[in-house]
């Protein structure tokens, strides 16, 4: 079967060194293997999107030489699809309206008791807004990780019934993801360990669905001094669109890979070819997590460790 990857970013925020260690390992993951690799845009979240993000984003991507195949698909046009299949998972009797709240599930002990699941307990609950939610019992899930191993995991017990659609009206990550992995034919998924967390919930929709399991690659993520994972809720610096170099050969080293010393000079089309030609998953460190590597230009975003 051919290989399809993906990088799949939220607009919530600009690029930064650690959205950066995604695209480049799916990016040498599909490329050193011939395969394709498509540009989603995950913006199903207007209230957390950044105006104009999505467009510094794909501006970004181009000055550091990434190519990606066919039309960049944007999530925001994709409500049908995920309507649909939600549709499914009603008519097979795995889809619930639900009114709990947030605070109602923490003080239950944070996984979700199953408190609607045959329908909402009094007439007052019924008035309030009602999120959908998916049945999560069945067989435990167990899948394995190129990077980080096997995994065995009980969605009924750890997390409970999940929220495919909000109270808001908006479409989950769980089920988007799930939904447009499987329609555009993603044969291995290469993303962060913080969504590790969420691979089981997404094996879990995509039996119900009848769709492919697709291979998954959790690489690093990138933690700051105080061990907290670069993200834009931690202000990380955005990249820097006019000096992909040197970003693009640290992304390298904390990847595992051993960049030659010339690399620092580069052009980028070289850069790639060196890099498609030589990436080794095999090198990629086994771990959850990994401090950040400084280089030119982003020295406040990730300092080195002392
Ligand atoms: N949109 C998600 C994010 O930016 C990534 C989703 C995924 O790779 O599955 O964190």
């Amino acid at each position: 079967m051919p290989y399809i990857g993906r990088f799949a970013p939220s607009p919530t925020g600009l690029l930064h060194f650690g959205s950066l260690i995604a695209a480049v390992g799916s990016y040498l993951q599909a490329r050193s293997q011939n395969g394709r690799w498509l540009l989603r845009m995950e913006d199903i979240d207007p209230p957390r999107a950044q105006p104009g993000a999505a467009d510094a984003i794909i501006a970004t991507l181009r000055a550091y030489g990434f190519e990606w195949d066919g039309p960049i698909r944007y999530q925001s046009t994709r409500g049908a699809a995920y309507d649909a299949a939600l549709d499914r998972l009603r008519a097979d009797g795995w889809l619930f309206p639900c009114s709990c709240s947030r605070r109602e599930i923490t003080e239950a002990g944070g996984v979700y008791p199953g408190t609607c699941r045959n329908g909402p307990p009094d007439m007052v609950e019924a008035a309030r807004p009602m999120a959908l939610r998916v049945r999560s019992d069945g067989p435990r899930i167990h899948f394995h990780d190129a990077l980080q191993g096997d995994f065995d995991v009980d969605v009924a017990a750890t997390v409970g019934d999940f929220v495919l659609k909000r109270a808001d009206g908006l479409f989950a990550y769980q089920l988007a993801v799930v939904v447009d992995d499987a329609e555009q034919g993603v044969t291995e998924v290469v993303r962060g360990s913080d969504l590790l967390d969420s691979t089981a919930r997404q094996i879990h929709l995509q039996r119900l669905l009848g769709y492919r399991t697709p291979d998954y690659v959790h690489l690093p993520v990138v933690i700051d001094q105080d061990g907290y994972k670069l993200s834009k809720q931690t202000y990380a610096a955005p990249l820097r669109d006019d000096d992909p170099i040197p970003a693009l050969c640290a992304a390298m080293a904390f990847l595992g890979q051993a960049v030659p010393e010339e690399m620092a000079f580069a052009a980028l089309g070289d850069f790639w070819a060196w890099a498609i030609r030589n990436w080794r998953l095999v090198d990629v460190p086994r771990r959850l997590s990994a401090p950040g590597i400084a280089f030119n230009g982003l020295r406040d975003a990730v300092p080195p460790l002392s």
